[in-house]
């Protein structure tokens, strides 16, 4: 795949998303129009399963009366947003840094949430995989997630080599056009879990196979090649999320 490919395969990428559930990060931007929401489900969703997420979710913003607020977040004690997000990965940590997150907001930043990345990743809990989200999805503003689809799957592509997420972001940053950041990682995080898998990607019937140098299934072939590849991208990709993929779908940081 070629910068030339994007807007073809950015089109049949949006078909696919469109037909599957929508990542859970966009659904809370649906439901509640809000980029402070947004931000605690972004936490919320590192290293967790979107069915998990959605669970502590729920029970979250409906111990704060339907939706996040500084205030409301504050009141409730670390041992009780524990108890509230479990079993979500990490969630001691995410408990603390959720309980943290408001003081640090006053303080900072008059209790305005800001909407850039560099300023996001100043609060408890959030590096820029979180940050790039909230601005993306929660502001509406160019940002690029990159999380570990993305990462996968545009070096699967052959759009860019690169060994890490970061690289990844900032080299899409330099090559991909800015209208198309935003839906980038949405489409993506949906492909990637829906087709083409970390290990065993599904790419017979894969709508942009003609783009894809990875594709694990000869013309005229009737079924994938690479029952243990994580589809030819290279070693570099394999080394660097063999232990995220262990963890299930991380959409953040
Ligand atoms: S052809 Fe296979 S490896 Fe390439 S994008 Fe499609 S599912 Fe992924």
């Amino acid at each position: 795949m070629t910068l030339d490919d994007v807007p073809k395969v950015n089109s049949l990428l949006k078909k696919e998303f469109k037909a599957h559930a929508a990542p859970i990060i966009e659904l809370i931007e649906a439901q509640t129009h809000d980029p402070f929401c947004v931000l605690v489900g972004t936490i919320l969703s590192a290293r967790t399963k979107d069915q998990c997420t959605a669970g502590a979710v729920k029970r979250l913003f409906s111990r704060m009366g339907g939706t996040a607020t500084p205030d409301a977040l504050e009141a409730i004690p670390v041992p009780e947003l524990e108890k509230l997000i479990f079993p979500v990965g990490f969630y001691h940590d995410k408990a603390r840094h959720l309980h943290a997150l408001p003081k640090v907001l006053r303080e900072r930043f008059g209790g305005v949430l800001p909407h850039t990345v560099e300023e996001l990743c100043e609060l408890p809990g959030v590096g820029r995989k979180t940050a790039n989200l909230t601005v993306a999805v929660g502001f509406n503003l160019p940002a690029i997630c990159v999380d570990v689809h993305v990462h996968r799957i545009t070096n699967r592509l052959g759009l860019i080599r690169t060994k890490t997420p970061l690289e990844t972001e900032m080299e899409l940053r330099r090559i991909l056009p800015v209208r198309y950041w935003k839906t980038w990682n949405s489409h993506l995080v949906s492909f990637g879990q829906t087709r083409c898998f970390p290990r065993n990607p599904d790419c017979q019937g894969c709508p942009i196979r003609p783009f894809c140098p990875s594709c694990t299934v000869s013309p005229g072939s009737s079924g994938s090649n690479a029952s243990n590849d994580t589809g030819a991208v290279g070693d570099h990709v394999k080394r660097d999320f063999s232990r995220l993929h262990e963890a299930g779908h991380c959409h953040t940081d």
